[in-house]
């Protein structure tokens, strides 16, 4: 069972520094392309990333630990004050190459790497919804990457490796460093993690993907997102009927 559990988070952690890995490589070679498509799976993964956590992930979070929502306003609120602060430092070094943004990058990721371990951690079955929608998310996050760095006068072999070594390579890593803490927890504490990985992606979706994607373009960015949710609530009726 634990054995598994691994697998599944390894599995799921590797594939989103592929994916990741391949809006690089799409970026690279099919900048237009890229661009577009990066702003209908933001839409599509915020749908699902909305979904899965408010349907499922939080009332099984609510089951393992009464207290849990507590812990699900410290995530949002991790996330709103983490992002806020990156965005003032970046500010104040808007020259200097926006080292804070990749730092805050590489911070988001590791982050995802981490709720890979804690969801397939508290059920196969939240791993998989969750894992869904951010696996999807990690393509557009790979060109976001890259065309920043290039923004900072990189070169685009050089801005592809970073990219590489900034937004690919820390979501396994996160989820690696994290499973030997998080294997081990009880019931309840895990019912705590789990509400606190709630706030995150309710913040990912509705504060960070939506907002970025909408703003450049309407109209099909609701489609995607729409069919985000229907697969959310498809996948999810199909489990619980
Ligand atoms: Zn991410």
């Amino acid at each position: 069972m634990e054995y598994n559990t691994f697998i599944w988070i390894a599995i799921f952690a590797i594939g989103a520094a592929l994916v990741n890995t391949l809006g690089i490589f799409v970026i690279y070679k099919h900048k237009r392309f890229a661009e577009k498509a990066k702003i209908y799976l933001m839409c599509f993964a915020a749908g699902v990333l909305i979904s899965i956590p408010l349907m499922f992930a939080f009332p099984q979070a609510v089951q393992k630990n009464f207290y849990a929502g507590f812990a699900a306003l410290a995530g949002f609120l991790f996330m709103f004050f983490s992002n806020y602060i990156i965005k003032r430092k970046s500010k104040k070094e808007e020259l200097a190459f926006g080292i804070t943004t990749i730092e805050g990058i590489g911070i988001h990721s590791f982050m995802d790497g981490v709720i890979y371990t804690v969801t397939f951690t508290a059920s196969i079955f939240i791993g998989f919804l969750s894992g869904i929608g951010l696996v999807i998310h990690e393509f557009a996050e790979g060109i976001i990457t890259f065309s920043i760095l290039i923004k900072g006068g990189l070169k685009k072999k050089k801005a592809a490796f970073y990219a590489f070594l900034v937004a690919a390579l820390t979501t396994p890593l996160g989820a690696f460093i994290a499973y030997p803490f998080i294997s081990k927890l009880n019931e309840s504490i895990l019912g705590l993690a789990l509400g606190f990985v709630v706030g995150v992606l309710v913040y990912i979706s509705a504060a960070h993907l939506l907002p970025k994607a909408r703003e450049q373009e309407k109209q099909h960015s609701i489609l995607a997102f729409l069919a985000g949710v229907a697969l959310a609530l498809f996948i999810v009726f199909t489990k619980l009927f």
